[in-house]
């Protein structure tokens, strides 16, 4: 939503608000004010907040005619501030939503706001062209709600019959856009158009499709699974997928409410369209379940298995762990551990060392890579040395946690807990450098356009000294040695520090 918070997320800030008696009931489908509502009263109790002014302006009104929306139902009233609140005590998401309701319930007691639209109509060398033109008169309840944009276009005052100077023609190519995916506000509205849901379970509904993993991220980017579930039932049970039987329910529900329909007529109404659909249902059951089960399969899906050719596939545990697995199982016993803190997608080729899959491992602020996925495998113990490790001399590698942290650790893990911490954002490289003072490898870092070098050691005396010297002379050359040194410090400081990179790497 344009605030930044999730549907579900917003509802529950609107009711803890709600609880501590900030504004009325939030789950309300009602747009007209009843008439015992007192609106005088509640913009009185406005002067108290941060509003103060505006509430002071809308009370000087001779008469305030509140807007009416289009859903009248008589539950609850819309929304209203019950209680003035200041920025200070409310704070973050809370104030957001606070100062929402409080500017909507301003601009349905302020009044309409005016504007001149102006159309022309121009001749062009016989080709007629258009211009329409908006410019606010007064801004009446958009003062109170400034949640969007006002684009004026101005036109210039014209006389039928008037020439007007010709200054250029572009003529401008444009394709046709596809549309947006749907925001979790966007599709709200959308459901509420379609009459899909009510205002206090339509945020309960997205909130669904992430839990059950049919869509995810901000904008909504439908799963394999979530398509499949969506396909296979507009294929074999359309009238499960089309809304009109969800909006007719909700609309018989109203009914009911409204004294237009008995209990009784809805009830059988609605239990024949349930049974027909449990028909439907049932006879095209087999082939939805395999369907769905298909989509599954291949969200799944990694890669061949070296040993067997079946599919490899991520499994989850019980206790909430993934690993990858062959489908051969029992017969074959191929595991691979999950790459840490990323998401894996498949690729077309094999491993050239060990034949097992090559995936592309993403990981956030992090160069895509792609690689084999055995960790173990030569190409990749190639591809994550660092240096040796001065300690017992094995190599040092780049090795992952399971939350996604990169650091540096000793092949020799667990007779060697030697770890170093790596920046989490950028890119480094090792040329087999190491450091003259302590013996751990030197690494080039490059950030953001820049790049610098620096011992991965932390407490590696090289760091320190550079900086004492600064602070005694202050030649050029010092100066931009201190730079680079506290630099790779302050990112070096936001890794994790060694001895807790050591408890996550026990737990890979
Ligand atoms: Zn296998
Ligand atoms: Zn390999
Ligand atoms: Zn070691
Ligand atoms: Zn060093």
């Amino acid at each position: 939503t344009k605030l930044g918070l999730s549907a579900s997320r917003a509802m529950r800030v609107a009711e803890d608000l709600y609880t501590a008696g900030y504004i009325s009931y939030p789950r309300t489908d009602n747009t007209v004010y009843p008439p015992s509502l007192g609106l005088k009263r509640i913009l009185e109790k406005l002067k108290d907040s941060e509003f103060k002014d505006e509430a002071e302006e809308l009370l000087s009104q001779e008469r305030i005619r509140p807007s009416r929306g289009k859903t009248q139902t008589t539950d609850h009233p819309p929304i209203y501030p019950t209680e003035a609140a200041t920025r200070k005590k409310l704070k973050g998401d809370k104030w957001k939503i606070y100062e929402l309701v409080v500017r909507r319930f301003m601009a349905t007691v302020a009044p309409p706001a005016k504007a001149e639209l102006s159309d022309a109509t121009l001749d062009v060398n016989g080709e007629e062209f258009k211009a329409k033109g908006y410019r606010m008169l007064y801004l009446g309840w958009k003062k109170y709600y400034p949640y969007f944009k006002i684009n004026e276009f101005f036109l210039p005052t014209l006389v039928t019959g008037e020439e007007v100077v010709l200054k250029e023609v572009l003529s401008e190519k444009k394709m046709t856009q596809p549309p947006r995916r749907y925001t979790q506000g966007s599709l709200l509205q959308e459901m509420e158009r379609l009459s899909l849901g009510t205002k206090s379970t339509r945020h309960d509904i997205i909130q669904k499709l992430y839990d059950r993993k049919y869509a995810e991220g901000n904008d909504l980017v439908p799963t394999p699974s979530g398509v499949a579930v969506a396909e296979s039932l507009n294929r074999h049970a359309q009238i499960v997928t089309d809304s009109k039987m969800t909006a007719q329910l909700e609309k018989d529900m109203d009914e009911i409410a409204n004294g237009q329909a008995s209990l009784q007529e809805v009830v059988t109404e609605s239990q024949e369209m349930l049974s027909n659909i449990l028909d439907t249902l049932e006879a095209n059951r087999e082939q939805i379940g395999t369907e769905i089960r298909k989509a599954l399969e291949s969200q799944h899906f990694i890669g061949k298995c070296p040993d067997c050719d079946s599919d490899l596939k991520t499994i989850r545990t019980r206790f909430g762990k993934t690993f990858i697995g062959c489908s051969g199982y029992p017969d074959c016993k191929r595991t691979y551990p999950m790459p840490g803190g990323a998401k894996v997608e498949t690729t077309d080729e094999v491993c050239a060392t060990c034949k097992a899959p090559m995936v592309r491992v993403i990981r956030r602020g992090q160069p895509v890579i792609v690689h084999c996925l055995d960790p173990d495998c030569e190409s990749n113990q190639e591809r994550t040395k660092i240096g040796i490790c001065p300690q017992c001399s094995n190599d040092l590698r780049v090795v992952y946690s399971r939350a996604g942290k990169r650091f540096i650790g000793c092949a020799g893990y667990p007779d060697c807990t030697q770890t170093y911490p790596l920046p989490q954002y950028g890119r480094f490289s090792a040329d087999g450098e190491t450091c003259p003072e302590c013996g751990a490898p030197i690494l080039l870092i490059s950030m953001r356009g820049r790049a610098w070098q620096s011992c991965v050691n932390l407490d590696c005396p090289t760091r320190k000294k550079s900086k004492k010297k600064t602070t005694k002379k202050k030649t050029a050359k010092k100066k931009t040695t201190k730079k680079t040194a506290s630099k790779a410090k302050k990112t070096a400081a936001a890794s994790e520090s060694p001895a807790k990179t050591d408890a996550d790497k026990s737990q890979q």
